[in-house]
């Protein structure tokens, strides 16, 4: 890819009298046939004889494209939640329409999936993911606006290693819970899920592209581990940690202690992965990068989780109690249900890659 050069190829060429002339020697080779988002076609283009105009400098394409492409990152992590919100939006109504068995807490028959403790809780961990990205999505915005506008320098530059931090995670945690609160959906539609018309495996299948264009989520880990970590020696990684306990004091003084001790517990099992993994990283690479997509979604989960919690730090004393008990749910139900799984998920980051390095195709294929 080094040395690739990027141009800018117009439909029609303009003379040089500024008036349009002939159409540009470009053309669509053939169209894709998709897993999901059927509504965006996406083609194979033909550049054969074109004319086009450099953009930038010759060879430096590759740069160039990234300044579109860190924006796109943040875009897409913003569609991976668009979607699960969609999803989830669907899914609500459709557990409220359709009845089936009997009610675990009225004994009412017959009731709605709504009212089967098993369907609401899959409906609130859809819910409290989706808020968790939004609020990942929302923060690397306005870290990416404070570094380009702020009005000292400090700020801006502190603001640029958050963004710059953020940006893998929210590409990928997003897009991840994208595709996972799509599929939720289609599981509480149960087998009409499954079948077309009611649009719930729509939702699944246009989400599954997120997590692979700009950029795989595979590849935002590597980036994540082998480049952000080491953002500013460090210090990108060390301030965001030091925000999230501030946090967890305001949250352990707090009638949301549970919350406080898990996200304790989380970050410093995410302390502990980091640790391992800058160490690793310089001394042996393959065990670094063989735990970065574990890493990712272990950060994410803790950063997700401390989303809520600000949420519902923020949310105390608002007028509206059953908006501002909802947050409170939303952070307490995710410390139980996601937050409290971070330390296992930590030694899933520390494996190393001797075992992995062992998996011969003969190995894996016997
Ligand atoms: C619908 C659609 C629209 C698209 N639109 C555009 C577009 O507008 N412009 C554009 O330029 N591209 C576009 N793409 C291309 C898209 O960005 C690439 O498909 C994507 O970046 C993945 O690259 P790849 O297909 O070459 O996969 P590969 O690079 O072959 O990756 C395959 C797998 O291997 C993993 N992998 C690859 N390299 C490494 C590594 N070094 N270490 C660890 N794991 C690795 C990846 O994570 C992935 O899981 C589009 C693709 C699709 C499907």
């Amino acid at each position: 890819m080094k040395g690739i050069s990027l141009f800018l190829a117009p439909k029609v060429l303009v003379g040089d009298d500024g008036k349009l002339g002939q159409a540009n020697a470009l053309r669509a080779g053939s169209l894709e046939h998709k897993l999901g988002i059927h509504g965006s076609p996406t083609c194979v283009m033909l550049f054969e004889g074109a004319k086009a105009e450099l953009v930038g400098g010759l060879g430096q394409g590759l740069p160039n494209m990234f300044v579109m492409m860190n924006a796109a990152r943040l875009q897409v992590g913003t569609q991976g939640t668009a979607i699960a919100e969609r999803a989830y939006q669907q899914a609500l109504y459709f557990s409220q329409d359709r009845a089936q068995g009997r009610s675990a807490w009225t004994g009412a028959y017959p009731a709605r999936l709504f009212d089967h403790p098993d369907v609401r809780r899959t409906l609130v961990l859809m819910k409290a993911h989706i808020e968790a990205a939004r609020g990942i999505c929302l923060s690397t915005a306005v870290a990416a606006d404070l570094a380009h506008a702020a009005p000292d320098e400090a700020t801006r530059t502190a603001a640029k290693l958050r963004e710059e931090l953020l940006t893998p995670i929210a590409k990928a945690w997003s897009t991840d819970v994208g595709v996972w609160v799509a599929s939720q959906g289609v599981q509480i539609h149960g087998g009409m899920g499954f079948i077309e018309e009611t649009g719930a495996a729509q939702h699944y299948r246009d989400a599954r592209i997120a997590p692979i264009y700009e950029g795989t989520n595979g590849i935002q880990a590597i980036d994540l581990v082998g480049r952000k970590l080491m953002l500013g020696e460090g210090q990108a990684v060390g301030d965001l940690m030091d925000d999230i306990r501030d946090t967890i004091d305001l949250l352990k003084a707090s009638d949301l202690k549970g919350v406080g001790l898990r996200l304790e517990a989380a970050l410093d099992a995410a302390a502990a992965a980091t640790a391992w993994l800058i160490e690793r990283r310089t001394k042996a690479m393959p065990d670094a990068l063989a735990g970065a997509t574990a890493y990712q979604k272990l950060l994410g989960d803790t950063v997700g989780g401390w989303m809520l919690a600000k949420g519902a730090l923020a949310a105390a004393g608002e007028a509206d109690t059953d908006w501002a008990e909802s947050k409170r749910a939303l952070a307490r139900v995710f410390a139980e249900a996601v937050l409290a799984q971070v330390p296992g998920a930590a030694a899933g980051v520390m494996i190393g890659a001797a075992d992995f390095e062992a998996m011969t195709p003969e190995v894996l294929g016997a």
